[in-house]
């Protein structure tokens, strides 16, 4: 059975595989999430980069549009500065005069320590240097010299006549001293107006240098940080270039990038680093709760789980539980070469037991099979309850079906002793129906099928024992099935036929009453006994319909024999049907037969099951006017003293004691005592079965006041039944006689 005892432990362990499952999905999801918060951290810091990127460029850009424009701005001072010099109305006059002193000390000496400009050169128009100054003092070279070749560009733009054309030029030059704005105007009167001739005109020609000096003033007036000259090779992003007219290079600035966005995104990294970590933490506190949440879930899936497959009564498995169990074991045992068989019990008296004391009861006794079930078949055995009153045990092993007897005898001996519920004492017993699935070949569903067939037949067989199943059984149940289904459809078709059987009056044998019976007739197959379809039509519910058919056809047919008492057969089945007496009741007002004419007979099963009900049905059947009378009395196990307080009015004795009276010994003695004791409680006696005179004349000396039986007349067809009748009328219907 060690296959039995892996296989237990897995069940207990059933909800393990699923939390597995679960524990590598919160893996892959944290992995998922982790991935998840990198991907956003990557963005954000790209995003940040590409940002901050973006306002270096924006800054570098405006910087160099600055630089740009301080040059031009510088440029445009010495311009203006140019203007006023030169388009004035003193100069016009001293310069063209050749007033030496005047044009030094107005142009040359204000080179010294001058923004502005510090040289300052005034030429004629054939470039022929009149006055050349440079920081307050003559200079000792030629323009020529000292300026590149843009300044005669400059000189003869500001020459021409053009109207088109500014007699003021200026632009970047590059000198012996480095760079400068250079700027040539024509000198003239402030209006503009000049009256020499072109060959006669005077220029003035004014430079400022950019050295390092103003590089420096710019830098703090425009704001670029680290304005400077660039070195001869050197390379960098940040270049304002300056060219003279030729578009010569003569010289570059550069200054420092400050890298605006750097800065902000260096101060804003921790800030974001801060808020990513925080929002990190923020899901991971959601995905911790989540992965609480559903580890939690799980566990009360797992729970549910367990109690879907419980019975709650006993604490056992219930039918799914023993199902899903079965499967299993079945495929275990396959795979190990083993068998496995199933135990299906049913209780026998058990529904006596419920109806008698009530649920609590019943349940506390479900309990104490349970505990003893369980106690019986030891930890190696799985134990359900399949059913109200249904319990299955499996059990795997090299040998299970003697297993299974063993277990099954110790079962039947627990089952012998009463059980003892508070002040109570119930007695159950249990049959017990046995099959097995050899090396797993027939599967779990197949099994209890089988191991259920088996218990029917122990049922069927006399309660209280075990039966193996059998094949053989198949074949039956299929052979009870077509019969089942060809009974349906004969009543149905109302094929069924009743005959009647003659009742007498025991002292002078005349005809006083019928019993019908039920008779059927099977296509094909020919007369079936009401001994074999009559159960079959109880415990398919049939029996309803059956009943009510006979008891109409009855009551039609016993309004032609006048004065003759009806004995109808009512099973317990029908009994049960609360409707029951409204269903007779219509019966009789639908033939017109009188109620009192009309004897119901039942068996004591009932009675015994159901007391309370069953008198009250009593109760409600008689109020409609109909005797009630106790059939086969002496083949059950009542005594009457317990029947008498049904108040039936007639009662039956049962033809196997009317056959024990042939056989002699105590059987006279006890049949006498019975019918004197009926009698003393003011119940009248029939007695069934008579066969011969002898019987008719013992049992009339008995008591009995009414005889029936083969002797008197079989059951018989209406017609001959009317033979019967009216054979001897008035004084007549003595049968026999
Ligand atoms: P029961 O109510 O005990 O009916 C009497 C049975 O004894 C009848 O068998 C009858 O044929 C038989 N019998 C009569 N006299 C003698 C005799 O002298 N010797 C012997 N050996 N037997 C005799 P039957 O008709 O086969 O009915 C069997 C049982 O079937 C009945 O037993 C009754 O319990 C049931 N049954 C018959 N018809 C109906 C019905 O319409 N409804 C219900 N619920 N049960 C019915
Ligand atoms: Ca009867
Ligand atoms: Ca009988």
């Amino acid at each position: 059975m060690g296959a039995w005892i892996v296989f237990s432990r897995r069940i207990l362990r059933s909800g393990r595989p699923l939390a597995g499952g679960r524990r590598s999905a919160v893996t892959s999801s944290l992995f998922a999430f982790a991935i998840v918060v990198t991907l956003v951290t990557v963005f954000i810091l790209t995003a940040l980069d590409r940002i901050a990127d973006f306002a270096n460029r924006q800054d570098d850009a405006r910087s160099r549009e600055t630089t740009v424009g301080a040059l031009h701005t510088f440029q445009e001072q010495l311009h203006a500065t140019l203007n006023d010099y030169a388009a004035w109305d003193d100069a016009a006059q001293f310069v063209y005069a050749g007033d030496q002193a005047w044009t030094v000390s107005n142009y040359g000496d204000m080179t010294v320590n001058s923004d502005l400009f510090d040289v300052a050169v005034v030429m004629d128009a054939k470039r022929r240097v009149l006055m050349a100054y440079q920081d307050g003092k003559p200079v000792n070279w030629t323009p020529d010299s000292y300026f590149d070749s843009s300044l005669w560009t400059l000189f003869d733009l500001a020459r021409t006549d053009r109207p088109d054309a500014s007699p003021e030029q200026v632009g970047f030059t590059r000198t012996h001293d480095g760079v400068a704005a250079t700027g040539v105007a024509l000198i003239r009167m402030k209006s503009g107006m000049i009256d020499k001739p072109a060959g006669e005109r005077l220029f003035l020609i004014f430079a400022r240098h950019l050295d390092a000096r103003k590089v420096a003033v710019l830098e703090t007036t425009y704001n670029v940080s680290g304005l400077r000259f660039a070195e001869g090779g050197e390379v960098t992003k940040n270049i304002a270039e300056i060219r003279n007219l030729h578009g010569l290079l003569l010289s570059r600035l550069t200054w420092a990038s400050r890298l605006p966005g750097d800065l902000g995104y260096r101060e804003v990294r921790p800030l974001v680093y801060g808020a990513l970590a925080m929002v990190g933490l923020f899901f991971l506190l959601l995905f911790i709760n989540g992965t609480n949440r559903l580890s939690r879930l799980t566990a009360d899936e797992a729970a549910a789980r367990q109690l879907a497959v419980r019975d709650r009564l006993s604490g056992l498995l219930n039918r799914s539980g023993l199902f899903g169990s079965l499967e299993e074991m079945v495929a275990q045992a396959g795979g190990k070469g083993q068998h496995v068989a199933l135990l299906y019990l049913d209780l026998d008296g058990f529904k006596e037991v419920n109806d008698a004391y009530g649920h609590g009861t019943g349940d506390q006794l479900i309990r104490g099979v349970a505990a003893g079930l369980k106690a019986l078949v030891g930890g190696n055995a799985q134990l359900a309850r399949v059913g109200g009153d249904e319990f299955a045990i499996a059990i795997c092993g090299d040998d299970p079906l003697k297993d299974a007897g063993i277990l099954s005898d110790r079962i039947l001996g627990f089952f012998d002793e009463p059980f003892v519920i508070g002040e109570r004492v119930a007695t159950v017993g249990t049959s017990i129906g046995i099959a097995a699935s050899p090396r797993g070949k027939v599967s779990g569903d197949e099994l209890v099928r089988r191991a259920d067939m088996a218990m029917y037949r122990a049922k069927e067989n006399g309660r209280g024992r075990a039966e193996y199943y059998h094949p053989d059984m198949d074949a039956e149940r299929e052979v009870r099935n077509q019969l089942e289904l060809d009974l349906r459809i004969a009543i149905e078709r109302r094929e069924l036929t009743i005959v009647y059987q003659p009742v007498v009056s025991a002292n002078s044998w005349r005809l006083v009453g019928v019993e019908a019976l039920v008779r059927w007739e099977r296509k094909g197959y020919g007369p079936v006994p009401p001994e074999v379809f009559i159960p079959i039509a109880e415990s398919t519910g049939l029996i309803d319909q059956l009943g009510l058919f006979v008891l109409h056809r009855a009551c039609e047919t016993g309004l032609r024999w006048e004065g003759l008492k009806i004995a109808v057969n009512v099973s317990p089945g029908q009994f049960r049907d609360p409707a029951f007496a409204l269903h007779v009741q219509s019966v009789f007002r639908k033939t017109g037969m009188d109620p009192a004419r009309v004897t119901l007979e039942m068996t004591e099963g009932y009675f015994i099951q159901n007391p309370a009900r069953a008198r009250a049905a009593i109760a409600k059947l008689r109020h409609l006017g109909v005797s009630i009378a106790l059939d086969d009395f002496g083949a059950g196990f009542s005594s009457i003293g317990y029947l008498r307080q049904f108040g039936f009015d007639r009662m039956k004795i049962d033809k196997s004691l009317v056959k024990a009276l042939e056989e002699g010994g105590r059987s006279a003695e006890a049949m006498q005592a019975t019918v004197a004791l009926a009698k003393a409680l003011d119940m009248p006696v029939t007695a069934e079965g008579v066969e011969n005179e002898n019987l008719a004349r013992q049992l009339q000396i008995s008591g009995c006041d009414e005889l029936q039986g083969y002797f008197f007349g079989q059951p018989m067809s209406v017609e001959e039944m009317d033979r019967h009748y009216f054979q001897q009328p008035g004084s007549g219907r003595t049968l026999r006689g």
